[in-house]
């Protein structure tokens, strides 16, 4: 389908850094982060918590390097993880220069944080040796004294300011590779922050309202934060902060650039929220449907409306459709066109290899043009 001029983005021309295999900013697709919750020094457990977000679907993940004994660790992760590893510093440059080691594709750590310049000029080093980039991360929680004085409060003005004292610390070590967010826990103040930071600077911008709050209130919060930065055209690497587990993060990361067709992943599902009308129970079929098509990476669409009020429409627009019918049948499109109906009973199984016979249609099919367009 074609992009309709109502609901075209026109994204910030950023420049474009390399995270490990990753790019980020420029034209390559806004990437979906998240964060390791487990101890670092745990390897078994955190890389099995990387698995389920690489399952998910995750682009880069960040692990807390607080002590020795965990950038010792991270060496052991980075081999194991399909996905570049930033290393979460904070305060101590010789965990940067550790993780730098261990084969971090990305440190995060505040330069202006470090300490003199001949640290900050250290961990440069020990980053152009290691291919390494850097991530910026200013959070309206943790801003500098002199700016809580300046600005007697965190404002955008003040968290733009720490920004760019940070970005000059690197420009002054000639490190370029970096990438900056400005986090707050108020959206109102990280949208705002974002939008002045975009105004001046160049390099690529990582989005995220931080502490947003649990799996719901969260959701909502960074999809209005996070969400309306990148219709304004503004963010190339995102990262939804959720008192939820880190693969929660990356489905919700991926529901906001589905919603707003900034990249697509896995099964769109289109649903109606039921009512007295519907032929089936909506609301648990949805949630059965949802749990099974999780492992579906390809992009599709599946509408499950409950009853003819608005089935048939919905269903002309989606790749699969489901309807409610009387009877305890239930009437199944293809590719928009009514193709056959189905017992209740049998349904959700019946749609799950529906889906996934699509998907391997639609992966059949892919592979097959690349290997024409080689040719
Ligand atoms: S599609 Fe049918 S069942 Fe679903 S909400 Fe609308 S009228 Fe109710």
């Amino acid at each position: 389908m074609s992009i309709r001029p109502w609901r075209d983005i026109t994204r910030r021309q950023s420049r474009q850094i390399m995270v490990g295999n990753v790019p980020v900013g420029g034209d390559a697709p806004v990437t979906v982060q998240t964060m390791t919750n487990t101890l670092t020094t745990d390897v078994k457990g955190t890389i099995d918590q990387i698995r389920r977000c690489e399952e998910a679907g995750v682009d880069i993940i960040r692990v807390s390097c607080p002590d020795e004994e965990s950038t010792v660790a991270l060496k052991q992760i980075v081999r194991a993880a399909r996905v570049p590893i930033v290393a979460d510093i904070h305060f101590h440059y010789k965990r940067a220069l550790e993780a730098a080691d261990a084969g971090a594709a990305c440190l995060r750590i505040n330069p202006g944080n470090i300490g003199s310049a001949a640290r900050v000029q250290e961990v440069v080093n020990a980053a152009k040796a290691n291919g390494c980039a850097i991530r910026i991360g200013v959070n309206g929680g943790s801003l500098e004294k002199d700016l809580l004085e300046k600005y007697g409060e965190p404002c955008p003005e003040a968290l733009v300011e720490s920004a760019l004292d940070h970005i000059k610390l690197l420009q002054d070590a000639d490190f370029h590779e970096y990438k900056v967010a400005v986090k707050a826990s108020d959206q109102f103040l990280a949208v705002a922050a974002y939008q002045q930071l975009a105004e001046v600077v160049d390099c690529p911008l990582h989005l995220g309202i931080t502490e947003a709050g649990g799996l719901i209130a969260g959701t909502v919060k960074s999809a209005i934060g996070i969400g309306s930065l990148l219709w304004f055209g503004i963010g190339d690497t995102i990262r939804v902060s959720l008192s939820a587990e880190p693969e929660e993060e990356v489905r919700v990361g991926y529901e906001i650039l589905k919603a707003l067709g900034i990249r697509t992943r896995g099964v769109r599902v289109v649903s109606c929220p039921s009512c007295a009308r519907q032929g089936f129970d909506v609301i648990r079929t949805v949630e059965k449907l949802e749990d099974r098509l999780k492992h579906i990476s390809t992009p599709l669409s599946l509408s499950v409306l409950g009853c003819v009020v608005n089935g048939p429409g919905e269903a002309r627009e989606t790749d699969i459709g489901v309807t409610g019918g009387g009877n305890g049948k239930h009437m199944i499109y293809l590719s928009g066109v009514t193709d056959h109906t189905i017992d209740d009973d049998a349904m959700v199984d019946h749609v799950v290899k529906l889906v996934e016979a699509k998907a391997a249609e639609m992966e059949a099919a892919k592979a097959a043009a690349e290997v024409q367009a080689a040719e």
